[in-house]
């Protein structure tokens, strides 16, 4: 009984524990590891938000060319090569090769391997060594974002770090970070640097055999050393390789291939192309600077660039820059700096495309085509080529000689320094300053509250790239879209600077090769392609310009010295054009692009050669001009005037005067005082018109100017240490536009009737006139004493 009595106990206790573990131990079990879990979670949360992954990774600067090659890179702050490599840069058989060898189950597992960790336990306790082989790809990532020393602590620190990663990337970026931080050797970090570095090439280019022999090297660094130790590599790269055939990762072909390739590859340099562009867009920030530079364009151009440096030397002219924009992509294609980056006796470093330097006549092209579209001007349009003064200011033109009446286009292709002022003059600076900030010209809107009318003559500060920009627009219908120097500057703005007609005028001009700048001695190919271009020479013989375009490029060049030392052989036309017309020569050989078409806008017409203006009656020499209708201007030619004048032809009439006794007429061409006074310089005959019958009381009674700066016999002391100038004012009859000033009976300055200016007397009696543009003239008496205040 009492057995009995026990057996139930037992069987009772045996089945109570079983219906226990069934249900309610189970569950307090599950519920146990539940809690246990989810406090491991919490813990796993509260310790990524407390110890965030150190994942800022600095990877060396590469800068690529058009095709995404590398053509300069530069060191991280700790002196390391670490490229980052872009996803689209792991090939297919890299990922493959990799995984295969280095963690076969990368795409199943969360960031560490449990079986290869309990492996590794064992053979760490039997064999009393560090594990290697049981970190997987993710561990490895976290072993190198943080270098710890290899102990369990490091383990364990690790494996947080790797569920980290799973956490915050996928498994193809996990891979990234891995070839990125993976060591290879010296200062060689991931797998992009290890592959231009030994194998002179992007690592989606690399075959089966290197990339096994490279994935050998991280794990003995020192002793397996490329270049050193080739025979060992390609030893261990076979283990690697029958093993992948064992595991037929690869075919038995690709397997042979790969075995047969020999390792020749020894550590090269890294390529630092075009260092002034390279450093020029590297400070604007990131990893990978993706330019459009094309190599094949520009090493032709460094070549032609220093030769023919090489050649100046002689003339003590040591420097040159390059700027090569292709017009149909607006991309910036060719980009030299100097002719020499490792010419440190000349500045070779210095970059000659950024440095502001004076642009000289460059600036012209834009002025005229602003004042073609202001209706100012057309090309036949005269306009007079005489001194004039401007506050101070009298410009010169660069062979100091005045040429008198001259068409707009003749002052353009001979560069004539006067016409340019006046046109500034009449168009307003602020326009064209307006424009030029508008095409990014940064020194020139910095300064433009300083600039005067001698900006158009060089005056200003202005940069190759600039300039090529600006002249990149005359090569696309006078629309400006600013030059593109990496593949993120996508979908610049459209901006107008002249109208397709103005710009059509000008390209014309600037096209002609019967022109004062046409280099001497050039020998021109029948290749040579049919471009456009101006040429600009600094004050002080500085910096020489060319800058040239055609329908498929615009190419600008300078030429001069670092130093800024003028050199008197130094000129845009003799210096600098020879060396854009080498480059169209090389670059654009034997090209057939077609020239630019008439735009719609821009027409012909029947102009008085005299003037440019509308031919009227007496007009007798007739041209074909363009114009723009609706704006260049209509206005019919009075170049010529029938003058009433005595029978002596001693005396003209006004209606006024003219006397009962009788007159008759006579034709004479309307000339200005200020072309007059040239005239009578430079001996040029003319025929005046008579004076004004001294007895016209309309004339010479009513209506006379009224001189209100100076004053009449009056006396003026000028310091003699600061000879501020006097002001030259006058009060008109409304029907005036125009007065003429006098000093002393010579002529000064035309001016319009409301207009100040002013001039610096010399000592003792002056006499000041003012005539206006109906005749009428009023004289004054003023002294001058020259003291010391
Ligand atoms: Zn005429
Ligand atoms: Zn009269």
């Amino acid at each position: 009984m009492k057995q009995k009595k026990h057996k139930p106990f037992f069987s009772y206790r045996w089945r109570n524990r079983a219906t226990v573990l069934n249900r309610g131990t189970i569950l307090r079990l599950l519920k146990k590891v539940g809690i246990v879990i989810g406090f491991l979670i919490i813990l796993f949360f509260i310790l990524n938000w407390i110890f965030p992954l150190p994942d800022k990774i600095e990877y060396s600067v590469i800068i690529t060319d058009n095709k995404g090659e590398v053509i300069n890179a530069y060191l991280t702050r700790d002196q390391k090569w670490r490229m980052k490599t872009e996803l689209n840069e792991i090939s297919p058989l890299l990922r493959k090769t990799i995984i295969a060898k280095e963690d076969k189950y990368f795409y199943s597992h969360p960031g560490v391997n449990p079986v290869a960790i309990v492996k590794a336990f064992f053979r760490n306790v039997f064999r009393m060594k560090t594990a290697s082989g049981a970190s997987t790809i993710t561990m490895q990532v976290a072993r190198a974002l943080e270098h710890r020393k290899r102990n369990i602590g490091s383990k364990i620190i690790e494996t947080f770090r790797a569920f980290q990663l799973e956490l915050k990337y996928n498994k193809n970026e996990i891979l990234q970070m891995y070839l990125n931080l993976v060591p290879y050797g010296g200062n060689i970090e991931g797998v992009k640097s290890a592959s231009i570095l030994y194998f002179n090439k992007n690592p989606d280019h690399l075959s089966l055999a290197e990339i096994t022999a490279l994935s050998i090297i991280p794990n003995r660094p020192s002793s397996l050393v490329i270049g050193k130790n080739n025979d060992l590599i390609v030893q261990e790269r076979n283990k690697w390789l029958r093993k992948f055939a064992e595991e037929k990762v690869f075919t038995q072909k690709e397997i042979a291939d790969a075995l047969a390739e020999p390792l020749t590859a020894s550590r090269g340099t890294v390529p630092h192309y075009l260092p002034h562009l390279s450093y020029r867009l590297k400070i604007r920030g990131g990893d990978i600077v993706r330019t459009n530079i094309i190599m094949n364009t520009q090493a032709k151009t460094e070549k032609l660039v220093e030769d023919y440096v090489r050649t100046l030397r002689l003339k003590n002219i040591k420097n040159a820059a390059v700027v090569v924009i292709n017009n149909k992509t607006h991309k910036v294609i060719t980009y030299v700096g100097s002719s020499d980056f490792h010419d440190t006796t000349d500045g070779g470093q210095v970059n000659g495309a950024a440095a502001v330097r004076e642009p000289g006549s460059t600036l012209k092209p834009l002025l005229y085509g602003l004042c073609i579209d202001e209706g100012l001007e057309t090309p036949k349009m005269v306009v007079t080529d005489v001194g004039v003064n401007y506050a101070g200011y009298s410009p010169e033109n660069y062979d100091k000689k005045f040429n008198g009446y001259v068409t707009v286009e003749y002052a353009l292709e001979h560069s004539l320094n006067i016409p340019a002022v006046k046109s500034l003059g009449l168009l307003g600076k602020d326009k064209l300053i307006q424009k030029l900030a508008s095409c990014d010209f940064k020194q020139i809107k910095k300064d433009q509250n300083k600039l005067g009318l001698s900006m158009i003559l060089g005056g200003c500060g202005a940069t190759l790239e600039e300039l090529t920009g600006l002249f990149s627009a005359f090569a696309n219908d006078g629309i400006y879209i600013a030059p593109s120097y990496t593949q993120n500057d996508t979908n610049p703005a459209r901006k107008k600077i002249i109208s397709a007609a103005a710009n059509y005028m000008i390209t014309d001009i600037l096209s002609r090769v019967n022109r004062p700048d046409f280099p001497l001695n050039w020998q021109a190919t029948e290749h040579m392609p049919k471009i456009a271009w101006k040429t600009g020479t600094s004050y002080g013989r500085r910096d020489a310009w060319s800058i040239g375009y055609n329908k498929n490029y615009t190419i600008g060049v300078w030429v001069g010295n670092f130093s800024g030392v003028g050199v008197a052989d130094l000129s845009g036309a003799n210096v600098a054009t020879p060396l854009l017309f080498k480059i169209f020569n090389t670059i654009d050989y034997d090209s057939d692009a077609d020239w630019f078409d008439l735009p719609a806008d821009c027409e012909q017409r029947k102009v008085c050669s005299e003037t440019g203006l509308l031919p009227a009656d007496h007009c007798n020499n007739i041209v074909m001009d363009y114009f723009i209708p609706m704006t260049s201007s209509t206005k019919q030619c009075d170049n010529w005037q029938e003058i009433m004048i005595s029978a002596d032809e001693k005396l003209s009439y006004c209606k006024n005067c003219v006397p009962e006794t009788g007159y008759k007429k006579k034709w004479y061409k309307m000339i200005d005082p200020e072309m007059q006074a040239w005239m009578e310089e430079n001996k040029v005959v003319y025929e005046k018109i008579p004076s004004h019958n001294p007895n016209c009381e309309k004339i010479f009674k009513e209506g006379l100017p009224v001189i209100t700066s100076p004053n009449n016999n009056t006396e003026y002391l000028i310091n003699k240490k600061d000879r501020e100038p006097l002001q030259l004012t006058c009060k008109t009859q409304n029907d005036v536009s125009k007065v003429y000033w006098y000093i002393n009976n010579k002529f000064y300055k035309t001016s319009s009737a409301g207009e100040k200016q002013f001039f610096v007397p010399d000592e003792g009696p002056v006499k000041i006139s003012c005539t206006d543009d109906k005749g009428r003239n009023r004289d004054i008496w003023i002294t001058v004493k020259y003291v010391n205040l």
